[in-house]
């Protein structure tokens, strides 16, 4: 009888050597991407997985099946890097997408900076030690009418810091139809709690009235703040009452108490003359009185992620000595983007500013643009229609504003297989599904893009 150990040895024995599956051909292309080792470091995984299934079934695997999974770990690997992607769900600032695309002179500050080094913390005119942001806190002063401005990684962590500097240990009153989930598990009443913060809840979900603040502050001793929360991706309609927030100011102003208020999406100029109504400019939350105001700065602003904070001069200085600002503080190159982005609304340049311009781009711009699509794709075989499309915002943003736009659209046979193709592809393409059709909307494709895109569409429908 052959021992237990000996019958292991000849059964592992006809598994393959590392060298032998990390230097297969089909690895070519990821061993370039990822290079030797790492391909040798999944193929060993590989190898321990199959010796251990060896193991269980008394089945070794071939080299075929082993290199396979090589592959398809590498590919995964690679896969998961991110890519630049052809935009064409009519979502202008779509989350899952980066949001804001960022318009050519942040681009050009971004280069600039990141090829060398930066002015970031410098005073050039002194040599000294100078203050960091200070041109994107003076622009988003006098773009806002606020005293002072600072801006933090997001809005979520300007939210946080806000309520931890400024209510640690004291009393917060929300309304309970605030108690609000923004989406990536950012709610409300979970961020009160980690603040240090006491939550202390007043009105119904539909219905909040100034005299449920005045009672708040009757009944608490300890209440700090106010806070107003934009319901940004949701709206309720029908039964529905809260107080005006210059009103809610004032309230706070004769009690002693502060208003905050998360904006969410920060408006600096206001989009209702493209029939895009409720998403607050901060300007006049500013004007209404509100002690400061917490906003993202790559939603409606069109710029790079980041967290903007306005508010009075005193209540700023207190939010900018808590060590959370130093912990969420903004990185180099979104904050030379920001420059940038509030460069141009300073200078009256939105058209400059991508995401700004496709939300407020006429209708009968995109008709044309589609049109011009679907003549090029039936010259390629491909028949495309435009047709109406419902865009939208985006990053939660004027929930119940659809923007009137216009999409190609495409009918498939099986239109979840056609949008995996788009997706797989070089670059990817996002589309939207409707029925048995995709849509694309030129609204969201930049203007670079069409070949790209019409060469995409064409490899993956025919
Ligand atoms: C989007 C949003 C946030 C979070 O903003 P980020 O910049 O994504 O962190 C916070 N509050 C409200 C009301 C929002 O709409």
């Amino acid at each position: 009888m052959i021992p237990e150990n000996e019958a292991k040895r000849v059964l592992l024995r006809q598994l393959p050597r590392t060298d032998r599956v990390s230097a297969d051909p089909s690895l070519d292309e990821m061993r370039r991407e990822l290079g030797v080792a790492t391909v040798t470091a999944l193929t060993r995984k590989a190898l321990d997985q199959a010796r251990d299934r060896a193991l269980l079934t008394q089945v070794v695997p071939g080299a075929d099946e082993i290199v396979a999974a090589v592959r398809a770990s590498a590919e995964s690997l690679s896969r998961s890097r991110a890519r630049r992607v052809i935009n064409a769900t009519g979502v202008v600032l779509h989350t899952n997408l980066g949001r804001a695309p960022l318009s050519s002179a942040a681009v050009a500050a971004l280069t600039d900076s990141a090829v060398g080094y930066t002015s970031i913390e410098l005073d050039l005119s002194t040599g000294k030690r100078g203050r960091r942001g200070a041109f994107m806190e003076n622009a988003l002063c006098q773009l806002t009418g606020a005293e002072a401005a600072l801006v933090v990684n997001n809005c979520a962590a300007a939210v946080l810091l806000v309520l931890s500097a400024l209510a640690r240990g004291k009393g917060v009153v929300v309304s309970r139809g605030e108690l609000i989930e923004i989406g990536g598990g950012f709610r409300i009443p979970e961020v009160l709690e980690r603040s240090g913060a006491r939550m202390i809840e007043v009105g119904t979900t539909n219905k909040t009235r100034l005299r449920d603040y005045e009672r708040a502050l009757d009944e608490n001793d300890d209440v700090a703040v106010l806070l107003r929360v934009h319901q940004t991706n949701f709206r309720q309609v029908g039964f529905v009452e809260q107080p005006d927030l210059a009103e809610l100011a004032a309230l706070a102003r004769s009690r002693g108490v502060l208003l905050v208020k998360d904006l969410g999406g920060g408006a600096l100029v206001d989009l209702a003359e493209q029939g895009l109504r409720g998403e607050p400019v901060v300007s006049s939350c500013v004007d209404a009185g509100v002690h400061v105001l917490c906003f993202s700065c790559d939603k409606v602003l069109g710029g790079p992620q980041g967290g903007a904070i306005v508010g009075e001069r005193s209540l700023m200085s207190t939010v900018r000595r808590d060590p959370l600002t130093r912990a969420f503080r903004l990185g180099r190159l979104p904050m030379v983007a920001l420059e940038a982005t509030l460069a141009s609304y300073l200078a009256g340049n939105l058209a400059d500013i991508p995401a700004l311009h496709a939300i407020r781009r006429p209708r009968a711009e995109v008709l044309a643009r589609v049109e011009a699509w679907c003549s090029e794709l039936a010259k390629r075989g491909v028949q495309a229609v435009p047709k109406p499309f419902g865009g939208a915002v985006g990053a939660g943003a004027l929930a119940e504003n659809a923007i009137d736009s216009v999409a190609a659209v495409i009918d498939v046979a099986d239109p979840d297989a056609v949008a995996a193709r788009l997706r797989a592809g070089t670059p990817p393409v996002m589309a939207c599904i409707q029925g048995d059709a995709l849509y694309f909307d030129a609204r969201t494709v930049l203007p670079t893009e069409d070949d790209d895109l019409l060469t995409a569409i064409t490899a993956a429908v025919t």
